[in-house]
This record gives structure tokens, C-alpha cells and sequence, in this order.
């Protein structure tokens, strides 16, 4: 058929027919819902975030009224105009899967029972699953990520938010009713925890750890782990310490699931080469009586930590089609 060559003159001749335009494949929807905070993507089958929306709201307040109109302004702004095969909604709180609700995210009020998936499909008209954030990174992992193509791996959170996704045998672990691991006990007697217990992993394997550690070191206020690592020989043994104490909980994890790969996400990712071998020293000596290959710690990729609950809310989307 003819066709105008590049420079605009004369048409030329192509011999070879024009392939078939494939029809678009229909496009992914993610939306993660922070205190105070609504954030949407358009994502493609290769894991490609193609449009990104944010919209606030007061965490403060009671009625849902704020949220309501924050969720629809992201996903419209979003994903208007655009064909959709489904949306993944990704929450760091306790979620009723099979209701599409919230259930109590920290500090929230309006989110204790918004009914997230019937506002979604509401606005939208397709079909809306919901899970927790820690569950939907391993989905991230699995689609998008490292995890591509295994049987079997795990997915941690680390920093301000702790937690465990575990992806065992092909399926993803997401019991009614279970939880993320942060409330695993990993020190009878330790420090009380924000659940009530003694002793949680997330009292010792946070970034709220990591500053308090800090302060009492003398470090001053604020520190992360990635200052810490700059200075050298002087931040070492708390950055040992922290690595060690991440390692706890993952230890637990490969004695129930041994997963074998551990993709950490998060502030572990800023501790760089040094953080990830540690864990993953503290962990094969652990792992020692293991009959399987010893255990394996990755870093998520670098750069884009806050996409991870989204491109698994994408995941989650694939996963039930
Ligand atoms: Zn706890």
C-alpha cells in the first residue's frame, strides 16, 4: 500500500502489507489507600505505571464523606476514558477481602468499614478486589518483579511498615483472618508493642526502632538507616543490629514456608549491598538444619519503593482474571 515517506514528499511503495493493528489489550487499575492519602495508577501488562493520580483527605476525621470524594477523584482522574479489566486496592490495615472492605486501618476513623470495592465499582464498573498491602507486594513481586515465574518466595516491608507476604506453591497465603507477621513474638519479655504484647518483631525491626536506637546511642534525632550506612565503621554495629533483627522474623518465616528468596522492599533497600548481606548471612545460620538450598535476600528495586503496593494491586487484578 501507499504511504507518505518520512520527509513528506512523494508516497512510496511498500510491498510488504501492514501488520494488524492488535486490539488494545484492556489496561489495570491500581489504587493504594494511606492515612490521608489516595493514590491511583494506570499500569500495562508489563508492569508499566502509565498515569499516576493523588488526592488527600483528613485522616482526623470521622465521616467518610472526605474519603469518599478523594477516592473518586483519584481513580476518575485516573482511569477516565481508559478500558479498564479491574482494580486492585491496596490498604496497610486490616481488609475483609471477600467484602471489599476495610476493616480498621491505624489511626484512620473514616476508614473503619468503608466499603472501598462498592464506591470503586460504583464510580467505575468493573470488577474491584481489595487486599492488604503487605499480600498485594508479593502480587507486585510475582507479576512485575523478581518473583516472575517461582512457585514459591517471600515479600517483607520494611521501615515505618513491617510485614510478610508469603507466595507458597503457587498460590499466595492470604488466610481470613491472618495477619502480616509484624506481631510475630520474637523476644519473650521485650518491649510492649503498640497491640498490647511484648516483644513483636515490629518493636525491634522498624524505622521507629531504628531512631529511638539512634537517640540513645547519642546519634541525635531523626536518623535512617542510609546515614547510618554512610558513616561508615561509626554506624556498623547499629546497622548489624538492625539487620539481625530483620532477619529474626524472616527466620521464623523459612522455618514455616521456606520460601527460599526473600525480596525486602522498603528502607531495608537503602542499606544497600552491606544490610542485604547481613540478613542473609543471619539467616543461613539460622537455616542451617534446612535439607533445601540455603535461603536467599534480595533488594526490591531501588528508586521506585512506593510503586510496589500499586504494581501489586495491578497483580491482584491478573490474579482473578
Ligand atoms: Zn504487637
Amino acid at each position: 500500500m501507499a504511504a507518505l515517506a518520512p520527509d513528506g514528499g512523494r508516497p512510496r511503495l511498500r510491498l510488504v502489507p501492514d501488520p494488524p493493528v492488535a486490539p488494545a489489550r484492556p489496561l489495570l487499575g491500581a489504587v493504594e489507600v494511606l492515612p490521608g492519602q489516595v493514590r491511583a495508577a494506570l499500569v500495562d501488562h508489563s508492569g508499566k505505571l502509565l498515569r499516576r493520580t493523588v488526592a488527600g483527605f483528613d485522616p482526623a476525621a470521622r465521616e467518610a464523606a472526605g474519603v469518599d470524594a478523594a477516592v473518586r477523584q483519584a481513580a476518575l482522574e485516573c482511569f477516565d476514558g481508559r478500558e479498564l479489566t479491574g482494580v486492585g486496592v491496596a490498604a496497610a490495615g486490616l481488609v475483609d477481602p471477600e467484602r471489599g472492605t476495610f476493616i480498621e486501618v491505624n489511626d484512620v476513623p473514616a476508614l473503619r468499614g468503608y466499603p472501598v470495592a462498592e464506591v470503586l465499582r460504583r464510580a467505575l464498573g468493573v470488577p474491584v478486589y481489595v487486599e492488604h498491602r503487605a499480600r498485594l507486594q508479593v502480587l507486585g513481586d510475582r507479576w512485575f518483579g523478581v518473583g516472575r515465574g517461582l512457585r514459591s518466595f517471600a515479600s517483607v516491608s520494611t521501615g515505618e511498615v513491617l510485614g510478610v507476604g508469603v507466595f507458597f506453591g503457587g498460590e499466595l497465603l492470604a488466610p481470613h483472618g491472618g495477619r502480616s507477621g509484624a506481631h510475630m513474638t520474637v523476644l519473650a519479655g521485650g518491649e510492649p508493642c503498640t497491640c498490647g504484647a511484648r516483644g513483636c518483631w515490629k518493636t525491634v525491626a522498624t524505622t521507629r526502632w531504628l531512631r529511638r536506637r539512634a537517640q540513645t546511642e547519642g546519634l541525635g534525632t531523626g536518623m535512617t538507616l542510609e546515614a547510618l550506612v554512610r558513616r561508615g565503621d561509626g554506624g556498623r554495629p547499629m546497622v548489624e543490629e538492625y539487620a539481625d533483627n530483620l532477619a529474626l522474623g524472616l527466620v521464623n518465616i523459612q522455618q514455616l514456608f521456606a520460601p527460599g528468596l526473600f525480596v525486602l522492599h522498603g528502607e531495608a533497600v537503602e542499606g544497600g549491598e552491606g544490610f542485604r548481606a547481613r540478613v542473609e548471612e543471619r539467616l543461613r545460620r539460622d537455616s542451617g538444619w534446612s535439607t533445601a538450598a540455603p535461603p536467599r535476600v534480595v533488594l526490591g528495586e531501588a528508586g521506585r519503593p512506593d510503586d510496589v503496593a500499586l504494581l501489586g494491586g495491578a497483580g491482584l487484578v491478573l490474579t482473578h482474571r
